[in-house]
């Protein structure tokens, strides 16, 4: 049998820094190979990026076909730890180290759970797991090459379980069936430079990017939704540079952040952002010029037949149904929403990317009797 703790405990010992894979994917696939997993190895690489591996492994060729989904990498250490960040120490049956919650004991909770059921015998359909080693870093090299890699071999997932630490307190507290996108703005006002002595001859450009600014911050983007909390506009930077006290300046910038929910779009809101300047800029007399960076677009996996039998598997082991939630920052799981229905479930996030990130060995057993439980279910009757 797995030792869930001492395969959570190799994996940590691995310093895999994105995009470094410091010798996990060989733990993983150790572990896998003997269940009987055909693994394969994929290093995507692309001009201007680090190379990165990745790994999937399926067992099984038939329908329905189960996808677990995480990610081998961590953050960097940084300072301040108590416990050596890959020593994958246990104080008090708590296991410390980069990656304890985020998310390499996820990793050894599935991989145990998988081997607990199979224990039973082959499973009604197939199960996989689809790991990349770029989750922390630009992700350009995982999730989404493996999920093109995979679609030209014509795999096909039914169900996708993300093993992110989402929950709060406890395993299985929380379950993400959604989350917010996240798009950057960038706004550059261009008037005519000019001496402050004869404002007449200049077009000064920071009334009209006070205005806009103004503006934009004021409106609501919306009220939310039965599975969303409403969307919200930010500023980060709002900059002039300007030190000369007798010269109107040519140029004005601000940047601001919106995290939306699914009833916007990134096309919608730039729209909205560009025909607000577009205004101003006929009033102004200034040049208005906008650009957006989409870091993510936002998802919902409508409560249904997988939500379901997700949320009573986890309530008839815990006692409690989970917290449905679309809250937090964007995760892999924009990439498999394209593909098929998509939640997020794991360990308690607290800790995670900082200082003596830990993770209570019960918790992670815990997880590992959850994973179990819905793979268990998920066979018996699958949510199709
Ligand atoms: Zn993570």
């Amino acid at each position: 049998m797995i030792d869930t703790i001492a395969l959570a405990q190799k994996l940590i010992r691995c310093p895999s820094v994105t995009p470094a894979d410091g010798g996990a994917l060989d733990v993983l696939v150790g572990a896998l190979q003997p269940l009987g997993f055909s693994c394969h190895r994929l290093r995507f690489e692309e001009s201007g990026t680090p190379g990165v591996e990745n790994l999937y492994a399926r067992l099984g060729a038939a329908s329905p076909h189960f996808c677990f989904a995480g990610h081998s990498d961590v953050v960097p250490p940084g300072e301040g730890w108590a416990q050596s960040p890959f020593s994958a120490t246990i104080l008090d049956d708590v296991l410390y180290g980069r990656g304890a919650a985020d998310m390499k004991s996820a990793l050894a909770a599935f991989i145990a759970a998988a081997e607990r059921v199979l224990a039973n015998g082959p499973p009604k359909g197939s199960i996989s797991l689809l790991i990349t080693g770029d989750e922390e870093g630009p992700a350009i090299n995982g999730t989404a090459k493996l999920l093109a890699w995979l679609e030209a071999r014509g795999e096909r997932i039914d169900h996708c379980v993300v093993g992110e630490p989402t929950s709060v307190a406890h395993a299985g507290d929380t379950l993400k069936i959604g989350r917010r996108g996240s798009i950057n703005f960038q706004v550059t006002v261009t008037g005519v430079q000019g001496h402050v002595g004869y404002p007449q001859k200049a077009v000064n450009p920071i009334p009209a990017l006070a205005s806009l600014v103004t503006q934009l911050g004021a409106q609501h983007l919306d009220k939310g939704n039965a599975h969303f909390d409403p969307s919200t506009l930010a500023f980060t930077s709002m900059d002039v540079g300007n030190p000369a006290t007798n010269v109107i300046p040519g140029e004005a910038r601000a940047a601001f952040n919106i995290r939306f929910n699914d009833k916007h779009t990134p096309e919608s809101l730039t729209n909205w952002v560009t025909d607000k300047a577009d205004r101003l800029a006929e009033e102004s007399g200034c040049r208005i010029e906008i650009s957006a960076k989409t870091s993510g677009v936002s998802f919902l996996t409508a409560p249904g037949k997988f939500t379901q039998l997700i949320s009573d598997t986890v309530a008839g082991l815990t006692g409690q149904a989970p917290f449905f939630s679309t809250s937090g920052g964007t995760s892999d799981a924009r990439f498999i929403k394209d593909v098929c229905p998509v939640v997020e479930l794991g360990l308690a996030g607290a800790t995670m990317h900082k200082a003596d990130e830990c993770v209570p060995v019960a918790e992670i057993n815990a997880l590992t009797d959850i994973y179990a439980a819905i793979l268990s279910a998920y066979f018996a009757k699958p949510p199709l």
